[in-house]
């Protein structure tokens, strides 16, 4: 055991020397850069562009990208963007003129163009209906931003990126197609792996904190039950009734991200003598990520 770390000490070391001692003739330092909103769109256009364009991302990791502020630095480094991918996140709302006004040149893409968007699912969504008439905290209109847990509108959005990085680096072309190409070739087939994992399952209901997976329930046939109400905690009430549901639904996981609370997720999996098991809709390789997602939802649902 010993002897293979140290061999892989030496593995990684001379890895790391290689990588620091080539020459860099072209790459990075001349790519022109292009900013995205969030880490798994960076994945996207490294998929796409390799190292002909910088990929920079505007909400750095562990942030709340429904939130975030972007740092002076950050405006500062527009500046010299080629483009910017969005993705039409809620900070994009307040800070996509402003990025604009920092860099008129710079090209903004909306990737989700095309992508009919759901409403926002709430836990008061399996309220009867004479109670959910009565909220009046729960924002009716608002539309459901995570498109990039669904492979299938992935696809959609890889095609802009693609399309766009094609018209404005058109000597790139060819490398860009085939890229792209391999790319879909494997959502394609992590969609099939996803169908796979979820065939045996015993139910398809699943509790989460903070409600990302939407689109990936809407894809696979699940039913994603969220704990946060609005954005916020839910109540002393509203838990209670989260937990008869689990109880009900004979739920034993509940699933939180590392970039929210899991105060609530812990309370809940407390009372029904479950556990909390993580899962981040924001790791930089989607594909493994949504991979493992899958494959830990598909155990899960099939206790
Ligand atoms: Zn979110």
């Amino acid at each position: 055991m010993k002897v293979n770390f140290v061999i892989l000490l030496v593995v990684l070391m001379s890895v790391l020397v290689a990588c620091s001692s080539t020459p860099e003739t072209t790459g990075k330092d001349a790519a022109p850069i292009v900013f995205v909103s969030i880490v798994p769109q960076q994945y996207f256009v490294n998929r796409i562009a390799g190292d002909l364009v910088d990929a920079r991302v505007m909400v750095e990791p562990g942030a709340d990208p429904h939130t975030y502020e972007p740092k002076p630095s950050q405006m500062a480094a527009l500046s010299d963007a080629l483009a910017y991918f969005a993705i039409d996140i809620e900070f994009e709302e307040a800070w996509l003129a402003r990025f604009a006004d920092a860099n008129p040149d710079m090209v903004i893409i909306d990737t989700t163009e095309g992508i009919e968007k759901m409403p926002m699912l709430f836990e008061d969504s399996h309220e009867d209906e004479e109670e959910h008439l009565d909220d009046v905290d729960h924002d009716e209109d608002e539309l459901d931003p995570h498109v990039w847990v669904s492979p299938a509108l992935v696809k959609i959005q890889a095609q802009h990126m693609y399309d766009s990085l094609v018209e404005m680096l058109p000597e790139h072309e060819a490398v860009f197609t085939e890229n792209f190409n391999t790319f879909v070739g494997e959502i394609d087939a992590l969609e099939a792996d996803i169908e796979q994992a979820l065939v045996g399952v015993t139910s398809r209901k699943f509790i989460v904190f903070h409600p990302s997976w939407g689109y990936f329930a809407a894809q696979f046939d699940l039913d994603m039950i969220p704990i946060e109400v609005g954005g916020t905690e839910p109540s002393a009430a509203e838990l209670s009734m989260i937990i008869d549901e689990a109880r009900e639904e004979d739920i034993h996981v509940i699933f939180a991200q590392p970039e929210f609370s899991t105060k609530s997720a812990e309370t809940i999996a407390r009372e029904i003598d479950g556990e909390v098991i993580l899962i981040s809709p924001l790791a930089y390789n989607w594909l493994e990520n949504l991979q493992q997602v899958a494959q830990s939802m598909a155990e899960v649902l099939s206790q």
